[in-house]
């Protein structure tokens, strides 16, 4: 039987979970979900920043009013207030979702979605067995590549381990943003973090941007080589989970709205900062605006995650990075001593002006960045070409030198 919806939720990840939290239940309101896994537990941790947040706060594992940005020149600590550093853990997520769908009596189909066609009038969801739901409004958060590929494609890519501690060895107070005293790629930077949740229990990251994933191995060689940097003794440490990601970093786009009742949203639908991978703010953002619009009877359609003005920005960072104009470290740490932190930080969550924005980039290295500029400019004009043919992206680092 096909499920009639005002709105169905194709994919119920962390884009999805956040819509169905803050949607306020009403008689008029039906809504579906259909994704093939029931996500509950811990699956992920969520660090993002933002002014403190009535809604997400009773659910964080920890949040931070300074964080530390560490080079191999010293540590400089960014107060962030009126910000905090917060960390979400996504089990808590998961189940403020599951309670949300409870009260909206929303019903879930455990079954991957195979089509989303959209007739301008309603939009069918069909699964393996045929139709599934037809609704007024999809928002669709599956996992998709871009529109075309990026002109330059990049992942942050890092393992984690959540260390316990029988005694205490960790700074409650204390959060490590980026520290990038670890060793270097040969092309990409790399950093490790340290977000503790108490004096014994922290998570421990190494993060890379760059190209491409590493081996099992060498994760856990950059971790364990992360942890003697800290000082941390492994031998005296309990790793209590494992966390894997890879996020995509790339200028390629991604189409928000592919039909006109069909809205992307998460990762598919470009909530991904290119330059950074950070995601989550933008997600939040848009699962307020579309609650908004819903509760004033209006289409669910949040705006775009970033400035298109960002969007280039970013493009011309990654390119920078990539074609080996700018060096990694020195650009990040150069972010942060020539600008307010609260400054980078609403920038990276898409939300300064265009004074802020030219005070920004007056702070960047200039001729790499009017190289990588130049060089995006040519590729976009390339992309208009009728004879244009896709470069590999290891041909386009030498083109651009
Ligand atoms: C380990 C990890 C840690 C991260 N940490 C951070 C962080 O600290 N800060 C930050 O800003 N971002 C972070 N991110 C990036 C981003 O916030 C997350 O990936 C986030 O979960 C993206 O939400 P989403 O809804 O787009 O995708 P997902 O949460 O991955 O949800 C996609 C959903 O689509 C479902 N699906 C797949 N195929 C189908 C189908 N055929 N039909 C129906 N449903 C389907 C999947 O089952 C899944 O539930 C992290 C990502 C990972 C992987």
């Amino acid at each position: 039987m096909t499920v009639d919806a005002d709105i169905v939720l194709v994919g119920g990840g962390g884009a999805a979970s956040l819509v169905l939290a803050a949607l306020e239940p009403s008689p008029d309101l039906r809504v579906a979900i259909v994704d093939p896994v029931h996500k509950r537990g811990q699956d992920r941790t969520w660090a993002f920043w933002g002014t403190p947040d009535p809604f997400l706060d009773p659910l964080l594992s920890a949040s931070w009013d300074a964080v530390d940005v560490v080079t191999t020149a010293g540590r400089r600590t960014l107060p962030l207030e009126p910000m905090r550093y917060a960390m979400l853990r996504s089990a808590p997520l998961y189940e403020l979702a599951a309670a949300a769908e409870a009260r909206l009596g929303a019903v879930r189909l455990t079954v991957p979605a195979e089509s989303v066609s959209d007739d301008g009038d309603r939009v069918v969801v069909s699964g393996p067995g045929g139709p599934l739901v037809r609704a007024a409004w999809a928002l669709d958060s599956r996992p998709r590549k871009p529109r075309r590929p990026g002109r330059t494609s990049w992942l942050q890519h890092f393992r984690g381990w959540w260390l316990f501690s029988e005694r205490p060895v960790f700074d409650p107070d204390r959060a490590v943003l980026m520290d990038f005293r670890t060793p270097q790629p040969a092309r990409g930077v790399s950093f490790g973090y340290v977000l503790p949740v108490s004096d014994r229990f922290a998570l421990v990251e190494y993060t890379e941007f760059s190209p491409a994933v590493l081996s099992d191995d060498a994760y856990d060689r950059a971790l364990r080589g992360y942890a003697d940097l800290l000082g941390l003794d492994l031998s005296t440490l309990q790793v209590r989970e494992i966390e894997d990601g890879v996020i995509p970093m790339t200028d390629g786009p991604f189409t928000q709205r592919p039909s006109p009742r069909v809205v992307r949203l998460g990762t598919a639908g470009g909530a991904t900062r290119p330059s950074t991978g950070y995601t989550f703010s933008a997600m939040a953002r848009q699962a307020g605006q579309i609650a908004r619009a819903v509760a004033a009877g209006r289409p669910p359609i949040p705006e775009p995650a970033y400035p298109a003005r960002h969007r280039w920005m970013d493009a011309v960072q990654l390119r920078a990075l990539d074609r080996g104009l700018l060096d990694g470290v020195a650009f990040f740490d150069g972010l942060f001593d020539r600008n307010p932190a609260g400054r980078v930080l609403r920038f990276l969550d898409g939300a300064t002006g265009v004074r802020e924005d030219l005070a920004l980039m007056a702070s960047s290295p200039l001729l790499p960045m009017m190289r990588a500029a130049a060089g995006d400019a040519l590729g976009r004009v390339a992309l208009r070409s009728p004879f244009h043919v896709a470069v590999p992206q290891e041909a386009r680092r030498t083109q651009d030198r």
